[in-house]
């Protein structure tokens, strides 16, 4: 499973429900496949889960009735592998021993595999392939009496990334992995506290925010107020750097950090390490390319220009399933915009190159508009490495970086030339002086291979449990 999600919650406010489906939509760029809202009125758990955008669903007075309550939760999901199938769609709900509960999750967990075939044989049954299932399991299962506790020793079992939200009949619960990979700010709106993804969610409702979530905290927010728990070892945070890079929307502040000043900073760096040789305009590739090509323009003297329009009623090309379909996605999305790049040397730039459709089909429109030279640049690092917690970059084989020299892969996108943001280069624009090999500031792993957590459902302990399942059924 590759997903990648947003996750808000809201607690004590009449508006639960309302403020969550705002929330989501705020959080929409996170995930365009489902959406689900889970709220509680002091007795009942109501749930509605939908295929498809937030706003075509949560925005229903018919729907939203039904959604009662002082306190909800909602998840936004992205799945590109797996089924994209209504039980996966979140939150997860269960009656457990204690009542109700419910859970919603960004990240992807690097040993449910393992710890789902354990269960399996132990006689759960699992209604989804989703890895957050294995939470709600661990969680019935917790020898401990208080929800809480039984929360904890859940987490205490799970490895890989995980920014979760759960409610239950008295608490709204938010936690982040040791490394905080994935984020999770803190709230407030009338004295209601709000969890959620990103701060682009607090705006949306006129929420402010107080704190982020820190790496391996527990957030356990009550009518009593709110507790914090730190079940891990004390370490530093590694939060994942590709949220700055693509994910995260630019008007969030991540990790104290504005997501736009940052990718701004990445085209500034860009600019100063890899100028294009010549050019008369800095071109975006829009939306996800437009900060750091303004950083480009500012640092390298060049008009910065719109060559390139983009079509906004088609989803992010990641979501169509199939290459040729991607293919296809990409020329719906965008269009050269043929007055401003004819007969100009055009630098082009993007936030990233996964499988190199995008640039590919980007430089052959540019070129096709009447570019004189075609330069791409890509603020951040070559993706070398796939992806394990939530950030859908896929296997090995299909990133063009971990296939092809940097010649090879101009010659591919057929640009005049093409150059990406160092790994310093990147670490500069996040304001450190460079990456501390030692003791890396973020997690990295899509340009350098190194994964903070063990990645046990890829290694031995997985392989020993399919030998054991294997013995089994002999
Ligand atoms: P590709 O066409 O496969 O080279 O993908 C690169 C394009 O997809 C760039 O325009 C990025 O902004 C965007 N992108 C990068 N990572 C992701 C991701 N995980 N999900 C969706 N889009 C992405």
């Amino acid at each position: 499973m590759h997903e990648e999600c947003g996750v808000f919650g809201v607690f004590g406010h009449g508006d639960a429900a309302a403020l969550t489906a705002l929330g989501m939509h705020a959080l929409q760029h996170r995930g365009q496949e489902a959406a689900g809202l889970v709220s509680f009125d002091g007795q009942h758990f109501h749930s509605e889960r939908r295929m498809g955008l937030v706003g075509d669903h949560f925005s229903k007075a018919s729907l939203m009735e039904r959604l009662s309550g002082v306190a909800a939760i909602g998840h936004v999901r992205y799945a590109t592998t797996g089924e994209t199938i209504l039980r996966n769609v979140q939150p997860l709900f269960a009656d457990l021993h204690g009542g109700g509960f419910a859970v919603c999750h960004n990240g992807n967990l690097t040993n449910a595999l393992t710890l789902r075939r354990q269960l399996i044989r132990e006689g759960a049954i699992c209604q989804s392939t989703s890895d957050t299932e294995v939470i709600l399991h661990l969680v019935a299962r917790a020898p401990q009496a208080r929800f809480v506790d039984k929360f904890i020793h859940a987490l205490r079992q799970i490895e890989g990334a995980y920014s979760l939200v759960a409610l239950t009949n008295k608490k709204l619960i938010g936690a982040r992995d040791p490394f905080g990979i994935r984020p999770l700010v803190l709230g407030e709106l009338d004295g209601a506290p709000i969890l959620a993804s990103e701060t682009c969610a607090l705006d949306i409702i006129g929420a402010s925010y107080v704190r982020d979530v820190e790496n391996g905290e527990v957030v356990v927010i009550s009518k009593d107020g709110i507790e914090s728990h730190r079940p891990f070892p004390a370490r530093r945070a590694r939060p994942c750097i590709f949220e700055y890079v693509y994910f995260a929307r630019p008007d969030s502040i991540v990790g104290g950090k504005s997501v736009y000043d940052v990718r701004k900073r990445m085209g500034q760096e860009l600019a100063r390490e890899a100028a294009a040789p010549g050019g008369d305009i800095v071109v975006p590739v829009p939306d996800s390319g437009v900060p750091a090509a303004i950083g480009y323009a500012q640092a390298s003297g060049l008009p910065f220009e719109l060559g390139l329009i983009r079509n906004h009623y088609v989803g992010r090309t990641f979501i169509e399933p199939t290459q040729s379909i991607r293919a296809l996605g990409v020329r719906l999305k965008h269009s050269a915009n043929r007055r401003e790049v004819e007969g100009k040397r055009v630098v082009l730039i993007d936030d990233s190159l996964v499988r190199g459709t995008t640039s590919e089909k980007i430089v052959r429109m540019v070129r096709e508009a009447g570019a004189s030279e075609v330069h791409m640049r890509i603020s951040s690092p070559p993706i070398r490495h796939p992806d394990y917690y939530g950030i859908d970059t896929p296997e090995q084989e299909k990133l063009l970086a971990a296939r092809m020299s940097l010649d090879e892969m101009c010659a591919f996108i057929g640009a005049d030339s093409l150059a990406f943001l160092s790994i310093d280069g990147i670490y500069r624009a996040m304001g450190h002086a460079g990456r501390n090999d030692h003791d890396p500031q973020y997690t990295d792993h899509c340009f350098t291979g190194d994964y903070p957590t063990p990645l046990t459902d890829l290694t031995g302990a997985e392989r020993s449990v399919q030998l054991s399942l294997l013995a089994e059924s002999a």
